[in-house]
């Protein structure tokens, strides 16, 4: 009579290393104490979503601040929903985030770290030989069921009100004889591997998640499959051998792996392994029509990284909100650390959202323009021209022909105590500032451009022409704006708009529809960036040659 040891023979006759020899090919890392040792497992299928960049983040962050080790494993067993090419193009992503990992899977052809290979695809000897200790034990064995039979035992399951899977008195090749299961594979009869679960669904267990605190749940009875017919093994089986050889100390992913946790942990239990701390995180959700949801990858613009990118949201405004989710004392702590580093901010579990998270992308835009008030000029720049060098190539044009007048630009109302917020994403910009480029400026139809309808064409040119003779570059801001409130008074208008709404009757109109006057001379807008800049920025020769051009449009 044939034992499991023939049984797992037969099946993997070329694994001859055991578990020991894998604990001693990855032995515990040699870290300081307290230590994280966290990952970022995403399958390639083809883009980063909004949720993944969070989980990445989170768990890149736990170990940084702990001097511990972060790696990416490539999850890619699912081999019908893989999109070849795009685990590494995840990895150059989650970069542009300053995501990057200590170790692990960089590309198809580089990785990084000792306790690899980090693509799940080429750790087949390490899945095999659990998985042939598992059958040499009895705890895991070869399933014979074909789709009908599976389909079969689901109608007999809901016929008799009974939980669905592969379990218990259901599990029909669980109780195989091991000459039967021996003679059936060497007839050629095709097969799967699946674990032999030792659970009760009636029964619960306790656990304690790092972000959920102290959980019961209904444990696992399930024989879920382990080694599926194209040879490789299922994410549950899996990743657990990895987190386990990969050594691995927190294992902080999306909450909607907890509902198959007590699969996890039977499967921890029964190989031995020391069971590792999980932190599930919330998953970011949306309102749509009311009804709260997961960001969907079809249907929501926000759930791929690459919206962000594209928009132009700065990598620090997005990261920022993301860290908003994150911790609920972020927000606090940023308001009275302003000027540290947002790494500097320690983040903890408890204070981790426990229900899904509410994307907002207004929250995303408002923090953006926060931050991006308080950039330097010259730094901004630089971070514009990359965007614009991929994303906007007519305003990377204008960037590099005058970056210092590209930087006078941005420079308005920028670099002091309370700078001017108008700017949410890199592609606010060009709108905006256009008009100072002459080619763009000399595009504008003038024949279209609204003027205050109260204003007759003959008060408008005396003012412009009058502005333009008594032009003077020397003044400052204060001085600039007095002098215009004398052009004001010199054309029947009153310099001070309360004035004005005293004795509207003596007055063409006041100071305000006089600037408004010259902004759109020289913007082709009512609104424009503030007009002494403007003026400053053109210079004198530029401010009287669009003067005389808008004089002659009317
Ligand atoms: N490959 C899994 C996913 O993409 C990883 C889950 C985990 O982090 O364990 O969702």
């Amino acid at each position: 009579m044939a034992n499991y040891i023939d049984l797992a023979n037969l099946i993997f006759p070329n694994i001859t290393t055991t578990i020991e020899d894998l604990e001693k090919r990855y032995p515990k890392r040699d870290l300081p104490e307290g230590a994280m040792v966290t990952r970022f497992a995403p399958s390639p299928t083809g883009f980063l979503h909004t949720g993944s960049l969070f989980t990445s983040l989170v768990s890149s962050y736990y170990a940084k601040q702990s001097n511990g080790v972060f790696y990416i494993r490539l999850e890619d067993t699912d081999t019908k929903r893989e999109i070849a090419g795009s685990g590494a193009s995840l990895v150059e992503q989650l970069k542009v985030f300053d995501v990057i990992p200590n170790e692990g899977y960089i590309s198809d052809e580089e990785e990084l770290g000792n306790y690899g290979p980090y693509k799940q695809s080429e750790r087949a000897h390490l899945y095999n030989t659990v998985i042939k200790h598992l059958i040499s034990v009895g705890r895991a064995y070869p399933c014979f069921c074909s789709v009908d039979d599976l389909a079969e035992l689901r109608k007999e399951q809901e016929a008799n009100k009974e939980i669905p899977g592969y379990y218990g008195k259901y599990a029909r090749c669980r109780d195989l004889s091991v000459d039967e299961a021996i003679e059936r594979i060497n007839n050629g009869d095709p097969y799967i591997i699946r674990f032999k679960s030792m659970g009760d669904h009636n029964n619960k267990v306790e656990f304690h998640d790092e972000v959920k605190g102290d959980l019961t749940l209904t444990e696992n009875d399930q024989d879920i499959i382990i080694l599926k017919s194209d040879g490789l093994p299922t994410y549950h089986f899996a990743h657990l051998v990895d987190d386990h050889f990969m050594r691995t100390t927190h294992v902080t992913r999306g909450e909607e792996w907890l509902s198959s946790l007590p699969i996890h942990l039977e499967l921890f239990d029964t190989l031995g392994f020391e069971r590792p701390k999980y932190g599930h995180l919330p998953v970011i959700m949306k309102v749509d029509e009311g009804v709260r949801r997961k960001l969907s990858k079809r249907k929501d613009l926000e759930a791929a990284v690459s919206y962000f990118l594209e928009q132009g949201y700065p990598k620090y405004g997005f990261i920022e909100y993301l860290l908003t989710i994150a911790n609920s004392n972020y927000e606090q702590w940023r308001e009275q650390n302003l000027d540290k580093d947002f790494y500097e901010f320690k983040m903890s579990f408890d204070k981790m959202g426990i229900d899904g998270a509410l994307f907002d992308i207004a929250k995303v835009a408002n923090i953006s323009k926060e931050r991006m008030a308080y950039k330097k000029a010259k730094d901004l720049c630089e971070e514009v021209k990359t965007w614009a060098k991929q994303y906007h190539e007519e305003f990377y044009n204008k960037i590099v022909a005058d970056e210092d007048f590209f930087v006078s630009i941005l420079n308005i109302e920028r670099e002091k105590e309370k700078p001017r917020k108008d700017y949410a994403k890199y592609s606010d910009i060009y709108p905006i500032i256009s008009f100072f480029y002459d080619d763009v400026y000399s595009t504008i139809d003038y024949s279209t451009v609204e003027w205050n309808p109260t204003m007759n064409k003959e008060n408008i040119k005396a003012v412009l022409e009058d502005y333009a003779n008594t032009i003077n570059m020397e003044l400052n801001e204060e001085e600039w704006f007095n002098s215009i409130k004398e052009l004001s008074v010199r054309h029947g208008f009153a310099d001070n708009i309360k004035v004005w709404k005293k004795d509207k009757e003596s007055y063409k109109g006041h100071v305000g529809d006089v600037s408004e006057m010259l902004r759109i001379a020289l913007s082709g807008r009512k609104n424009s960036p503030n007009l002494y800049c403007v003026i400053q920025i053109l210079g004198k020769e530029k401010v009287i040659e669009r003067i005389n051009n808008t004089i002659k449009s009317l």
